[in-house]
């Protein structure tokens, strides 16, 4: 049982209570959408959240729709407790947590698709995910009301496709997007790093290690983004564990892979390591 008489913070989990608070709540509200197990990153985006806004709301659900058929849903790290616990101390007002038959009732059948940069990179290798995704996030933005939204650059398209929805759907609220929160060895935190057993975690660096190749090449003036990719590439599959989905330079607003990397492009991959799907990105430049 999730205990729900906390000092100050409201912990929600019907649509309607959340609905009925929010008349009451001071502007300008600031929401975290999140699917717990919180970490650095995520409490990274919490603390500006809250600095920035008179109220500050996050979300934890799992968001089941996109999830594909073989993926981690069920397997998914959950901790509510902790989440809750790390949430009261970072002075959340309101902590959304709605069961699955509210979010999605028997017969829900209304789904928000975004075209063209859904069609690549993670799209691509995950079909549905990105209509699950703006598809929850456009019922949070309903139901809480909210005037800014916080989401990280760890998930660089997931950033793209959201904000293309919330500008030709016409939403009102700013979407704000906060840089990557990385491991002292540059591993990007994830809650998916939970996965990971010591080998695996030692291997994981390579992912971050091939984006700053990236970097360096371009730095030092190699603007063909083939020829990056080629290098990236090879350096990944020297450790033995990883698995390479994909290694994409591509322009940072239309997700096209690019021929001429410029300043901005955004260099991305997602590589398995053992049975854990990472991505991970850099700006270039
Ligand atoms: P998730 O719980 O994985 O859906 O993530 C919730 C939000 O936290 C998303 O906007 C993510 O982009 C963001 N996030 C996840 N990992 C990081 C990280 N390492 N640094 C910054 N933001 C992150």
């Amino acid at each position: 049982m999730v205990r729900k008489d906390r000092a100050r913070m409201k912990v929600i989990e019907t649509i309607e209570k959340m609905r009925k608070l929010r008349k009451a709540l001071a502007a300008p509200v600031g929401l975290v959408p999140t699917m717990g197990y919180l970490h650095e990153g995520h409490l990274s985006l919490v603390r500006q959240a809250r600095a920035e806004n008179a109220t500050l709301a996050v979300s934890i659900f799992v968001n089941p729709t996109q999830f594909g058929p073989k993926e981690d849903f069920t397997t998914y790290p959950r901790d509510i407790e902790r989440d809750l616990k790390l949430l009261e101390k970072e002075g959340t007002d309101i902590v959304f947590m709605p069961p699955e038959e509210e979010m999605y009732p028997a017969g829900f059948n209304g789904w928000v698709e975004v075209g063209g940069v859904t069609e690549r990179l993670e799209g691509k290798c995950r079909p549905g995910h990105f209509r699950g995704v703006a598809t929850v996030v456009a019922k949070l933005f309903n139901i809480t009301q909210a005037d800014r939204a916080y989401f990280g650059q760890k998930d660089a398209q997931q950033a793209v496709v959201l904000k293309k929805m919330a500008a030709d759907l016409n939403m009102n609220l700013e979407i704000i997007i906060l840089p990557t929160v990385r491991e002292p060895d540059g591993l990007a935190v994830s809650s998916r790093n939970s996965y990971l057993n010591a080998e695996e975690r030692q291997a994981a660096t390579v992912l971050y290690k091939a984006l700053c190749r990236a970097q360096e090449l371009w730095a030092g003036g190699e603007k063909d983004a083939e020829k990056i990719r080629r290098v990236m590439k090879a350096l990944i599959q020297r450790e033995p564990k990883a698995r390479i989905d994909y290694v994409s330079i591509a322009d940072a607003e239309t997700l096209e892979e690019l021929e001429t990397v410029k300043a901005g492009a955004l260099a991305s991959l997602a590589v398995k390591i053992g049975k854990t799907r990472l991505i991970d990105n850099v700006v270039v430049g």
